[in-house]
């Protein structure tokens, strides 16, 4: 049987979506252009979101003091020497708000990555507050001859959720600026964690119909992984009941559910995050993103469910 989105896959998956969209496999090369974030440098406070410590997820060959070029490049041959070859590449601005600096300086950043050789478009992570409209209009004028997806960090719809993690932006401007970006013909895409403090499983779930109808393009999916020596490690400790970490049972058992309830037209780039030692709450999975996937896609098939089975517009 194949799926409105054109595979059997029972889910909307980006490796389809990016392989039918540039006719090979896309593979991302991700960046560290030497950005802060407004949440961290003052303007909205200094200590971050308080699951936050950039530096987990950034592969090796990714450091700010390396060229925007110097970094493609590594990671093209870094890319090439581990896996089969892609197609093509795109540019991914991951660390921090990678829109957090004049639209001048934007650019210049921007358009060195789309120069090289081999680099289809970007994918530009940032925050709902760091979009404005001369960035707005060097998007769209990117985007008029380039792949491009804004990706926006959402990470939960409920605001006492966002006030807790210090996030220093509510729902709503997530809400505004993706409409802003749908508006100017952009793609934007979204990023959710699953098991912040003080959300239950159903509230999670229940988040389903707004991220459904929020414009998104793609998604990625994280459940909540707390890392060492961040201020969530610290509340962690000091209030281990107000968290509920997903065991991988759980989270197999959830993110099906939310699945089958997820407009079918959303991509999604990731259901799961990678799985790291440091995640060391006592809630360790030890599986590789893959063998996560396949346990998901297993059990969809065991419910013969699919995304968007139960999705009501
Ligand atoms: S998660 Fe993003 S927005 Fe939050 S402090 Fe870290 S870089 Fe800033």
């Amino acid at each position: 049987m194949s799926y409105s989105w054109g595979t059997e896959r029972r889910f909307n998956a980006a490796s389809n979506y990016f392989r039918d969209y540039f006719g090979a496999r896309v593979q991302k090369v991700t960046i560290d252009a030497g950005f802060t974030c407004p949440n961290r440098d003052g303007t909205k406070s200094t200590g971050g979101c308080s699951f936050c410590n950039n530096d987990a997820f950034n592969p090796s060959y990714c450091n700010p003091e390396k060229s925007v070029t110097q970094q493609i490049n590594e990671g093209i041959s870094f890319h090439e020497k581990r896996y089969k070859s892609a197609g093509s590449y795109l540019a991914y601005f991951q660390a921090y708000s990678n829109t957090y600096a004049t639209a001048h300086h934007l650019e210049k950043l921007y358009n060195e990555a789309l120069s090289i050789p081999g680099i289809t478009g970007l994918i530009i992570g940032t925050r709902p507050d760091c979009i404005n409209d001369d960035i707005l209009q060097l998007l769209i004028q990117i985007a008029e001859t380039k792949f491009l997806v804004i990706e926006f960090g959402i990470e939960s719809v409920y605001n006492e959720t966002l006030q807790r993690i210090n996030r220093g932006h509510s729902f709503e401007d997530s809400t505004e600026a993706i409409k802003r970006c749908n508006e100017a013909g952009l793609k934007c895409g979204g990023h959710l964690i699953f098991g912040l403090p003080g959300e239950s499983r159903e509230m999670m779930l229940q988040s389903v119909d707004n991220i459904s109808e929020l414009g998104l393009h793609t998604i990625k999916f994280h459940q909540l992984q707390i890392i060492k020596g961040t201020k969530m490690a610290s509340e962690y400790q000091d209030n281990p009941q107000s968290f509920n970490l997903f065991t991988i049972d759980a989270y197999i058992e959830f993110i099906v559910k939310y699945i089958e309830r997820l407009n079918p037209e959303i991509v999604i780039e990731r259901l799961a995050g990678e799985t790291q030692p440091w995640n060391n709450q006592g809630v360790i999975w030890n599986l590789r993103y893959d063998q996560v996937l396949q346990l998901i896609e297993k059990k969809m098939k065991e419910e013969d469910t699919w995304q968007g089975k139960f999705y009501k517009p």
